[in-house]
């Protein structure tokens, strides 16, 4: 029985893939009886999986899930979880953003009865001035439209009990908001404060326009809000034209016909057709959802996988490739 499972989503991380070992298996290693290193490889194009089966020759307990494509870290993550058979399952990234220090806490907590401990940076000083106020923005939008809201300022880096992982493992939509489901899942949680460190080595692999989207993922896989207000908005504007009608009304009877309204006329029509386009996009965003999770396309494809245990992940077994 292995006791921690650790899953490290890697995208062309030749340049942290190592330190990530030298940091991380001495500080677990003597806190567990047993675990193993899930290294989802998502597709990268430089050394990683060299590196990493290497680094296999020394340490068995480093095993490898190698995804036939670039899948994005969301989908990384699903294939590490279907595969992680620890009794406590930490992601993790490998560019050593997320303190490994902080494990020796998180198994405290888990092993005093906390089903989900919780790591939340306490301060972003490592990220930029924007980063920092779109996270923030984000953060509050998605609290106010979804159920459960998730905790601001904690990523994926968190411990879970095997019955979390189980629970995770029923949910089937192809639109992998991770945070989200995290905390959909609920269960008994902890929180962990911590100060995010720069990344040890190579680059994000997120920009804005690839973080926008991953918003727009989060809240359209979480609230159908955007969906609904149209009709709310629909009744006011009806609304105030009614009002705006009877004003036109009375002001001919009363002076006469009005100067051409050019300008009044093309503003409000400018303005609503902008509205309905807005409308018919926010519908948009929810229709080609619905027609990605129709197709029921598998959420990641395996190439490859060396040392992980052949387990039927609960969404559609992909063909793979198995070695020792
Ligand atoms: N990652 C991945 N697939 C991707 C993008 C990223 O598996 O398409 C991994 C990456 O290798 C790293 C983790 O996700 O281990 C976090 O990525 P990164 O550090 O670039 O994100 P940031 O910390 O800047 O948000
Ligand atoms: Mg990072």
């Amino acid at each position: 029985m292995t006791e921690l499972s650790l899953i490290v989503p890697m995208y062309n991380e030749e340049a942290v893939c190592a330190k990530f070992f030298d940091a991380v298996v001495p500080l677990i290693a003597p806190l567990v009886s047993s675990y193993e290193i899930i290294c989802v490889d998502d597709g990268s194009r430089d050394r990683t999986v060299e590196i990493l089966k290497l680094l296999r020759e020394k340490n068995p307990n480093i095993k490898i899930l190698c995804l036939s494509r670039n899948f994005g870290k969301e989908a990384a993550l699903t294939a590490g979880i279907d595969h992680a058979v620890g009794r406590a399952v930490i992601p993790i990234d490998a560019d050593l953003q997320d303190p490994p220090e902080l494990i020796a806490d998180m198994l405290t907590q888990w092993r005093a009865g906390a089903q989900v401990v919780l790591a939340r940076r306490a301060d972003r000083a490592s990220d930029s001035f924007l980063k920092r106020t779109t996270s923030s923005l984000f953060y509050q939008l998605f609290s106010k439209l979804a159920k459960p809201g998730i905790p601001p300022n904690v990523g994926d880096f968190r411990l879970m009990d095997r019955v979390v992982v189980d629970a995770l493992k029923q949910l089937p939509e192809r639109a992998r908001f991770m945070k989200g489901l995290f905390a959909w899942v609920g269960f008994r949680q902890v929180i962990l404060e911590y100060t995010r460190p720069e990344r040890a080595a190579g680059e994000t692999k997120f920009n804005y326009w690839k973080l926008w989207n991953f918003s727009l993922e989060g809240i359209t896989s979480f609230s159908s809000l955007p969906l609904k207000v149209w009709s709310y908005f629909g009744v006011v504007v009806s609304f105030l034209a009614m009002l705006y009608m009877v004003y036109l009304v009375l002001n001919t009877l009363i002076t006469g016909v009005d100067t051409p309204g050019y300008a009044s006329l093309m503003s409000v029509q400018l303005f609503f057709n902008g509205i309905l386009l807005i409308g018919l996009g926010a519908i948009g965003e929810y229709v080609g959802r619905i027609f990605i999770e129709t197709k029921r396309r598998p959420i990641y494809l395996l190439n490859e996988t060396l040392g992980v245990s052949p387990q039927a992940p609960a969404s559609a077994e992909p063909a793979v490739i198995h070695r020792a």
